[in-house]
């Protein structure tokens, strides 16, 4: 059983006023333990332990090499405890074990491995200036305190996506993941001491949306990054407006994949389903609009049914499971009213389309869905659904796919399956997306930039951008005469 606490300014404590809240494996709604549940006075405590340590010597003045060696040795603890990372967050979250291992503890090592790599690469330039006798040249710096804000579905690999980049940067964070899912978060800052990282460079507040509102709010802030739904980037984008902090946004996304006519349909249903149903599709590039070619319509329906129903639903821990249960009681209530919707809108449920039943009932389990007949205006094919849902629709021409697959209010991610480079070109360059695929799943790489277009979000993490957010830029005039 996980006893939760707070870790501010190197010191695990509990909420002031006692708070707590529970934590649930959603396989079966069995209790995983309790979690403090910071409020006022914590989120003061850790801006001004944040702060503190920005100006503390320890870490304002630890070099560049010093600081990569930290990041490294943070991703050999991540992978020295890999397999218990990995049980942890399949059991908190739900997602299998083997995606838990390969996705979520592999990523989140990688991710500090990259960045341990860039912080003695961080440069500045020199400047052509036309002033006399004067040298002008750019330093990086820190942002300052960082609010490291995370969803519930990658919560330790968005964490590391999060804290990796700005470690390097030598900001100072406070992370408040999910209060779904927040038991990996914890392990990962107990690696961060371990590692050796002075006190007050992370800290950890967990707790609910409340919580996150509160860093939002704090004038001792200077950047948040959140990675959340769009309607509390919103929220975020508004709140932080009167001190005008850094705010980076990765939001929701209603990723479309185009099935062209001379595609290989066979690795495109096999890429799609991945695509789709990867962390039962509670992933925000998902791939959650097919378009296909009228004239493969009926055959790829028939496969990617065929390979929909043929995967296997379980808690994320039992051997051989495909899909795991959704994260919350209240997430499978939405999945389950967002299909309802499509149907009473006149979509066709080809597999799927219910809760799994039998020894599953007692968890949050959805069978994967495929529906047909579907069109753009119903709710299915508009709102994002983050479940194991793929509506497919039919296109006719090239020009007329690409606008609807622009008709959205997002652009995280979209993908294009043929074998045709001009029709690959053509597509690529006419969807407005943060990352377009050809003829593969949505994969994440810590080298790659990640963000999206329109209303999925603001900015780019990842790569050499996650070094632009997390840094300013200051010019320095030396004149001499
Ligand atoms: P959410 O927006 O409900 O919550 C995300 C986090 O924000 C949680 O830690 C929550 O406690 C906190 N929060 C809630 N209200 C807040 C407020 N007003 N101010 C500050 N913090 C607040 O999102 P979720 O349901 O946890 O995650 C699912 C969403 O995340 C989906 O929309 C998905 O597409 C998106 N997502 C995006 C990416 C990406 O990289 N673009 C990755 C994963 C998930």
């Amino acid at each position: 059983m996980e006893q939760g606490r707070l870790l501010i300014g190197g010191q695990w404590t509990e909420a002031t006023d006692g708070a707590r809240f529970p934590a649930h494996d959603p396989a079966d709604g069995s209790l995983l333990g309790h979690l403090a549940d910071a409020g006022q006075a914590e989120v003061d405590a850790a801006v001004a332990a944040a702060r503190a340590a920005l100006a503390d010597p320890a870490w304002a003045r630890t070099t560049a090499a010093a600081r990569a060696r930290l990041l490294w040795r943070i991703a050999d603890l991540i992978e020295r405890d890999a397999d218990e990372l990995a049980e942890l967050e399949s059991r908190d979250q739900g997602q299998p074990l083997g995606v838990a291992r390969a996705v979520s503890v592999a990523g989140a090592a990688e991710h500090f491995r990259y960045y341990a790599g860039w912080v003695t690469k961080i440069e500045g330039s020199v400047t052509p200036v036309s002033f006399p006798d004067t040298l002008h040249y750019t330093r990086r710096e820190p942002v300052g305190v960082c609010a490291l804000i995370t969803p519930w579905n990658f919560p330790l690999m968005i964490a590391a996506w999060k804290i990796a980049p700005a470690l390097a940067c030598g900001n100072t964070v406070i992370l408040k993941p999910a209060e779904q899912t927040s038991l990996t978060s914890l392990r990962l800052v107990r690696l961060c001491e371990e590692a050796g990282l002075p006190a007050g460079v992370v800290n950890l507040l967990t707790g609910g949306p409340a919580t996150g509102r509160a860093l939002v709010a704090h004038r001792g802030v200077d950047k948040v990054s959140f990675t959340g739904s769009t309607s509390v980037g919103r929220e975020i984008v508004r709140a932080s407006a009167d001190d005008l902090k850094r705010v980076t946004l990765e939001l929701g996304g209603k990723a479309p994949s185009i099935i062209a006519r001379d595609a290989d349909i066979d690795a495109a249903v096999a890429g799609n389903v991945q695509g789709a149903l990867l962390n039962s599709g509670q992933v925000c590039a998902a791939y959650a609009r097919f378009y296909v070619d009228r004239a493969r319509e009926q055959e790829f329906t028939e496969k990617l049914a065929a390979a929909v129903a043929a995967l296997r639903l379980g808690p994320g821990l039992a051997a051989g499971t495909d899909l795991g249960p959704l994260v919350s009681a209240e997430h499978l209530g939405r999945v389950e009213s967002l299909v309802g919707a499509g149907v009473a809108e006149g979509a066709q449920v080809v597999t799927g389309g219910s809760r799994a039943d039998g020894a599953l009932a007692g968890g949050h389990f959805y069978r994967p869905t495929v529906l047909a007949g579907v069109r753009d205006t119903m709710t299915v094919a508009r709102q994002e659904v983050f479940g194991p849902v793929l509506p497919v629709l039919a296109y006719d021409d090239e020009d007329e796919v690409i606008a609807r697959a622009n008709d959205t209010d997002y652009g995280l991610a979209a993908a294009v399956w043929t074998r045709d480079l001009g029709t690959a070109q053509r597509l690529t360059a006419g969807i407005r997306a943060g990352a377009v695929f050809v003829n593969m799943p949505p994969v994440p790489d810590p080298a790659a930039p990640w963000g999206g277009f329109g209303s999925s979000g603001w900015g780019r993490e990842m790569g050499a951008h996650a070094l632009d957010v997390f840094t300013e830029t200051k010019g320095v005039w030396l004149h001499h005469g």
